[in-house]
């Protein structure tokens, strides 16, 4: 899948958390799945995924739903391992990556193909009432709200498409095992294997 040399560099330049093999394993899984219905991700952070999903759905026709309340996740909170002081406000001194995100989509002509929803994932899955050719699950990683998240979001993939999550490791020493439990539940639930990168696991909801 040839991705614009230009947009691989505002990806690369965008705070986050996707290695490069695994976000093209993700845009690949979204040019796949984006003619089925819009594409929907929990976790926006500074837009690094959101970037690659807008253009795989724009390909498509299609158009990203990217959900964040902004506040950043457990790790992210001052003192935390994956702390960036540069994310934080000045005004208030808590974290806000809305508006970082927001400039790494108008930076990549994007931001007709993104609507930029802020609020808590789980609230805004259940008023969601649409399907979804892709959702991408990679906000919180505490059970509980990662559990909420997959409760509120699988049943919008449309038969055919895909949910693709973020993060799972199979041996607890790699890392937190939220992920990979609402793996392990996705396919108890009906999901079936459709491909891995690195911690990126993609099930299929059958047709
Ligand atoms: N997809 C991004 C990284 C997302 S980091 C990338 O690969 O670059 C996880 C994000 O989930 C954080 O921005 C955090 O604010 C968000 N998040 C965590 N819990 C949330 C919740 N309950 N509701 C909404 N967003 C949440
Ligand atoms: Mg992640």
């Amino acid at each position: 899948m040839a991705l614009d040399p230009a947009l691989l560099d505002l990806v690369a330049a965008t705070p986050g958390f996707m290695p490069d093999d695994e976000g093209l394993a993700l845009h690949a899984a979204a040019v796949a799945a984006a003619p089925l219905g819009p594409v929907v991700e929990v976790g926006t952070y500074c837009g690094r995924t959101t970037l690659l999903l807008a253009d795989a759905a724009r390909r498509a026709g299609q158009v990203v739903v990217t959900v964040d309340h902004h506040r950043g996740s457990e790790e992210h909170q001052p003192g935390w391992e994956y702390h960036d002081p540069a994310l934080v406000d000045p005004a208030d001194g808590r974290l806000d990556t809305l508006p970082h995100a927001r400039r790494a989509l108008a930076a990549a002509g994007l931001e007709d193909d993104v609507v930029v929803v802020v609020g808590r994932s789980d609230l805004v899955g259940r008023l969601w009432g649409g399907r979804a050719g892709l959702v991408f699950l990679d906000g919180s990683h505490v059970e509980d709200q990662a559990q909420r998240d997959y409760a509120a979001w699988a049943p919008a993939v449309a038969p055919g498409g895909l949910l693709a999550i973020h993060d799972v490791f199979p041996d607890p020493r790699d890392g937190g095992q939220a992920p990979h439990h609402v793996w392990r539940r996705a396919l108890a639930e009906g999901f079936t294997p459709a491909g891995a990168q690195g911690s990126l696991r993609l099930v299929r909801r059958p047709a």
